[in-house]
């Protein structure tokens, strides 16, 4: 059976680039000819500052946003990174593998590090190594994310391939994006050219899971756009960041292609066309967030169901990292 992981930071509150870019498709993966493993990355997250109590109380917010959004536990296997040491021992395996001329190109770092990048932290730096970890110890062949994770991607290849030929084995697989739908690229609702992030610290520029029918309406009534009307096929967005990514957002709510949305919605103006947007996205998200609500009142049960997780994860874990220590000669 073909093997899927992906995972989610707690780095804040989940947004809708998440749940468009990739926990929809971690939903539909389920139910396709997959085994499928699904990780709150907690130790992704702390790469950036995390004060402690926001974070323990964010892994459990995303534990109850992927069940609310129909991740099933009985089908998947959820739990967060943390508690599956294997991660992070394969990760330094990995660093030791990885080149640091790799991890410079990378525009995830370029972007996060900043100019002051002699101020982040080395986690940050190795921060693609480490998702490497998450995905290999799985043996994991294909993995589900937005656009954005591409590169992160192929250096997972680059990393898979570097260590079989090193080692002359042919032990870790080659892994495959799954990048598809027209919501795997949400961008900023302030910035066309930037992505929609839950650690963006401007709260207008994204949509959050949480955010209740008013907030929502807001945002989206504010959301930046250019003066003109939208356009009736797809080539009129050409150059048009904004309404591109509105026009994508909705596409991806309702399941429709952006030529579909298109037809419908071709000719009118974005006055028309945010109330709309917002009426769908809250008739989308509502009982998404309420039913999030309704398990964050059990921590409890939340918290079992990660260490339950956690336990399956370990079990698949554990024995592809003997292997591995096997093949660079640690003696065990
Ligand atoms: P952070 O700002 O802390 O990096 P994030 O919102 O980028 O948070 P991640 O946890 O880094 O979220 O990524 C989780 C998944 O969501 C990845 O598969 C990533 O590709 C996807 N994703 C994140 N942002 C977007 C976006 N704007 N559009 C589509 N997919 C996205
Ligand atoms: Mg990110």
């Amino acid at each position: 059976k073909k093997r899927v992981f992906s995972g989610i930071q707690p780095s804040g509150g989940l947004t809708l680039g998440n749940y468009l870019g990739a926990i929809k498709r971690f939903v539909q993966m389920q139910d396709e000819d997959y085994e499928t493993i699904y990780c709150m990355v907690d130790l992704h997250a702390i790469t950036v500052w995390q004060d402690p109590a926001a974070l323990r109380r964010q892994t459990r917010e995303l534990a109850a946003g992927f069940i609310a959004s129909g991740i099933d536990p009985a089908k998947s296997i959820l739990f967060n990174q943390s508690q599956v040491a294997e991660h992070a021992q394969l990760g330094w395996i990995f660093n030791c593998v990885a080149r640091m001329g790799w991890m410079q190109r990378m525009t995830q770092w370029k972007d996060k590090a900043g100019k002051n990048s002699q101020n982040a932290s080395l986690g940050l730096f190795a921060y693609p190594s480490l998702m490497a970890a998450d995905i290999l110890t799985y043996h994991a062949t294909h993995v589900p994310v937005g656009e954005d994770q591409k590169q992160h991607l192929e250096l997972t290849r680059d990393i898979a391939i570097k260590f079989n030929n090193d080692y002359g084995v042919d032990f870790f697989p080659v892994t495959e994006p799954v990048i598809e739908g027209a919501g795997t690229r949400v961008m900023s609702l302030r910035d066309g050219s930037k992505k929609m992030s839950k650690s963006d610290p401007s709260d207008a520029s994204r949509i959050n899971m949480t955010d209740d029918a008013d907030t929502l309406a807001k945002k989206i009534r504010k959301a930046k756009t250019d003066p003109d009307a939208l356009p009736s096929e797809a080539e009129g967005l050409e150059g048009r960041a904004e309404a591109r990514n509105l026009v994508n957002i909705y596409a991806g709510l309702a399941d429709m292609s952006v030529e579909a949305v298109l037809r419908d919605v071709g000719g009118k103006a974005f006055s028309e066309f945010k109330p709309l947007l917002a009426e769908l996205a809250v008739a989308k998200l509502a009982p998404i967030s309420s039913e999030m609500a309704r398990l964050m009142e059990n921590e409890a049960e939340i918290d079992a169901l990660l260490h339950t997780g956690a336990d399956a994860a370990r079990a698949i874990a554990a024995p592809i990292l003997e292997k591995t220590y096997d093949i660079i000669g640690m003696v065990r």
